[in-house]
């Protein structure tokens, strides 16, 4: 019997020690905290936006908490491997896009915290400016990966996935991932250091250094695979 209570004793201090210690953490790395788009970039940011994939009304939330403009689609069959779920057209963030991009909820917040935390800040801190426009290559296609005849259905053809080519800066100058990526100067520091980021917000990121196939643009989306390339 003494054990046993022994045993609970420990295990109670234990928790309570454990609980102290994740309560400190700042709210972008503990993962019982409300996501809000000021908060940095940090460890639980991937995990909050995951779980926004089964809470559709904690995303749509998070968009109006953000300002963000966005119109919501209707979902798609679900018995189809293509179409929309839980998904908006982005109408406005903090920076404007090539394309019209309709993307799931999820998605799109993502999308919104790394261009707050890591796209704004990191622009500023190496060009002394933020880009004017984001090059994109699009959202929703349906299609299975690589453009094959047959095999697993991209994110793309749910939404749950965004390719980014580049950034327009208001002199007419882009920084693009196929020119800029690997040329040792700034330009590819910043591209680097925009992709590091995204692997904290996005489940998954494929760029330059995954294949070739992503040679000339980050694709971004929120299958929870972990690579981040
Ligand atoms: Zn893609």
């Amino acid at each position: 019997m003494k054990k046993w209570i022994s045993l609970f004793v420990w295990c109670a201090v234990s928790a309570s020690v454990i609980w102290l210690v994740v309560d400190r953490l700042p709210p972008q790395h503990n993962p019982f905290t409300h996501i809000a788009i000021d908060h940095p970039i940090g460890f639980a940011t991937g995990s909050k936006l995951a779980r926004m994939s089964t809470d559709r009304q904690q995303c749509i939330d998070f968009l109006d908490e953000s300002d963000i403009e966005y119109t919501r689609l209707d979902d798609g069959d679900p018995e189809e491997a293509c179409g929309f779920r839980n998904a908006v057209t982005l109408d406005q963030s903090d920076f404007p896009y090539s394309a019209t991009l309709s993307m799931s909820c999820p998605l799109t917040s993502g999308l919104a915290i790394w261009e707050r935390q890591s796209l704004g800040p990191i622009a500023e801190e190496f060009f002394g400016e933020v880009p004017v426009e984001i090059r994109t290559f699009g959202s929703y296609s349906c299609r299975r990966i690589y453009g094959r005849q047959t095999g697993r259905y991209s994110e793309h053809a749910t939404g749950n996935a965004v390719d980014i080519e580049g950034f327009l800066f208001a002199d007419g100058r882009t920084i693009t991932l196929l020119e800029h990526w690997d040329n040792g100067e700034e330009e590819g520091e910043f591209l680097q250091a925009l992709r590091n980021d995204a692997c904290q917000v996005f489940g998954t990121v494929l760029g330059p250094e995954y294949n070739d196939a992503h040679a000339n643009h980050f694709h971004f989306d929120m299958s929870q695979t972990g690579i981040c390339s």
